[in-house]
């Protein structure tokens, strides 16, 4: 392309915006459009970015990145190396240098990239077109009108309806293939003594020269950033996200289901599908994933329960998320509805605790930048709630650490699935549970020096004790809550003694917490 002539559109693809199907491409004229991908600074410190997130982004979008110049497209790729500072700023340099007619992108999945590019045009005086998000399985605005026609909106009705109207698992009569919506009774089961069978599981994909480049990149010019590279296996192209899916249908998604809650000490994966990082960036669309399943369904290779609850995450829970998140995209930020201000504590970053539970899930977390949604919602999520962290600062750490980690899908889940700092949007009610929960779904209290029984003494585990202060503190309301009463009676039930040394020592874990976090 001849740079000093004027350009048409210059075509922003942002780190998550990785799809050929994309509506960028409908009216791309390669004489014409240029595209440009940036990997800045800013990105990966402000908001904060784990190596291992990191990588994934920057070798993902220069797999991307190659793929296009073998479509003979014209890319513009700037990497770290050249050190730009944020988006808005390797932006400005390329308009100076290319004047084009407009920006032109898909939205992006997070409400502060939207506003810093409006910004910039009107600095620029430069047009800005925003293309709808093709991805979702929801059309532009379908959510937003589902929501105007329910009183009380809950995940589980845009599920049905997601599912009515897609088709998805329905027998001829249009009702639910088995009889039932939901088969979440078959999914809470816990491993025998032996733990999970996973001898037919493999790792996933070694680092290629590109991803090699990428982490030598990283370790370079952004070493301060959190987490570990010494092993680094996700999918970074679509051929790759296609092989994984495969893998996860075929090996893991008949016990998806059963085992969908368990936890186990060294196993971070499970029968998880590792899918998300692959969804979020588009690697791969959520219909062709869903296709697959039923497509196992058919076959008799994967049972209703596993492919039922695996489809509800994905078109039920990742879709809804996102529906939450952009109705409500100004509040997040702001949300703190039980006013909770203590400081993440230390070992959030480094996995230094005698906790078991929370040693594996924040180790694996560091290494490899996955956590499966219990371990998010009821190891590392539920510790902070109970320990009263300002939720922002919770939210900041997820956004970090997970690979998969984008706004639109993290800020409702951190916000208000596992922090309730929405007072409700999310969930009905906070998820909360003692240290019997984790014995149950796990063996890690197995090796605790902590005893998921006791509230109070030596052995007392921190996640009981702050579970009996979170209901004192919160009697009032969650007595309230039919799905809560029963906890809070619980509470009331106990002798005045009892309550006293409760409250005491978890007044002591909170300010050893406080002193740690320092
Ligand atoms: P699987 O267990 O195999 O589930 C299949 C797919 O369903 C996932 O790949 C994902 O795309 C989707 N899914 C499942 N649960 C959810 C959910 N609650 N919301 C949206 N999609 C869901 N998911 C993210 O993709 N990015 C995040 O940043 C993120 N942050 C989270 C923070 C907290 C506090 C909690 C409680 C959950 C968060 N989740 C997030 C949701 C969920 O934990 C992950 O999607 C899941 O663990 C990813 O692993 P997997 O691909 O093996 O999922
Ligand atoms: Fe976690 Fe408590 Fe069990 Fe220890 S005893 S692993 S702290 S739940």
């Amino acid at each position: 392309m001849d740079t000093h002539k004027q350009i048409r559109s210059l075509c922003l693809v942002l780190g998550d915006q990785l799809n050929h199907d994309s509506t960028l491409w409908h009216d791309f004229d390669p004489r014409q459009d240029l595209i440009a991908l940036f990997e800045v600074k800013e990105e990966s410190t402000h908001p904060l970015s784990s190596k291992q997130r990191t990588a994934l982004f920057f070798s993902s979008m220069r797999h991307f990145a190659e793929e296009l110049r073998e479509k003979q497209l014209p890319v513009f790729y700037s990497t770290i190396a050249e050190q730009h500072r944020s988006i808005s700023d390797a932006l400005t340099a390329l308009i100076r240098q290319q004047r084009p007619e407009k920006l032109r992108l898909v939205l992006p999945g997070d409400t502060r990239v939207l506003t810093d590019l409006q910004t910039l045009c009107k600095t620029h005086d430069l047009d800005l077109e925003l293309l709808a998000d093709h991805h979702f399985i929801s059309r532009p605005g379908e959510f937003s009108r589902w929501l105007k026609k329910m009183k009380q909106p809950r995940m589980e009705y845009w599920y049905r309806e997601m599912r009515k109207t897609r088709q998805i698992l329905l027998d001829e009569h249009s009702k639910p293939l088995g009889g039932k919506w939901n088969y979440d009774q078959d999914n809470r089961q816990t491993f025998s003594h032996n733990g999970p069978d996973i001898t037919a599981l493999k790792p996933l994909f070694t680092p290629d020269a590109i991803t090699q480049a990428a982490i030598r990149d990283i370790n370079n010019h952004l070493p301060q950033l959190p987490g570990k590279l010494d092993q680094f296996s996700w999918p970074v192209c679509r051929e790759q996200a296609l092989l994984a899916l495969d893998q996860f249908i075929e090996q893991r998604l008949p016990l998806f289901g059963q085992y969908q809650d368990a936890m186990w000490i060294d196993e971070p994966f499970l029968y998880h599908s590792w899918l998300s990082s692959s969804l979020n960036l588009k690697l791969l669309n959520p219909m062709e994933v869903i296709g697959k399943a039923v497509q196992a369904l058919e076959q008799g290779n994967a049972p209703l329960n596993s492919v039922e609850g695996f489809i509800r995450q994905i078109i039920g829970w990742r879709e809804y998320v996102r529906g939450l998140y952009w109705t409500h995209h100004t509040d997040w930020e702001q949300m703190n509805w039980l006013q909770h201000s203590n400081r993440l504590p230390n070992f959030y970053w480094t996995a230094d605790t005698q906790m078991k539970c929370l040693q594996q899930s924040i180790s694996q977390v560091l290494d490899a930048g996955y956590g499966h949604h219990i371990q998010r919602l009821m190891i590392t999520g539920l510790f902070a709630l109970l320990s009263k962290v300002d939720p922002q600062q919770v939210h900041r750490w997820y956004l970090a650490m997970y690979v998969d980690a984008v706004a639109w899908v993290e800020i409702p889940n951190t916000l208000g699935m596992s922090q309730f700092a929405d007072g409700g949007i999310v969930a009905s009610k906070p998820y909360i549970a003692s240290g019997n929960y984790i014995s149950r779904m796990s063996n890690y209290c197995s090796r605790c020096p902590y005893n998921p029984k006791q509230a109070t003494g030596d052995q007392a585990c921190p996640f009981t004790t702050l579970y009996w202060g979170f209901i004192a503190d919160n009697q009032s309301w969650l007595s309230q809550n039919p799905r809560l009463a029963m906890q809070t009676k619980h509470w009331e039930n106990k002798e005045a003694k009892e309550k006293k040394a409760i409250l005491t020592r978890r007044d002591e874990v909170i300010h050893s917490l406080q002193i740690e976090a320092e």
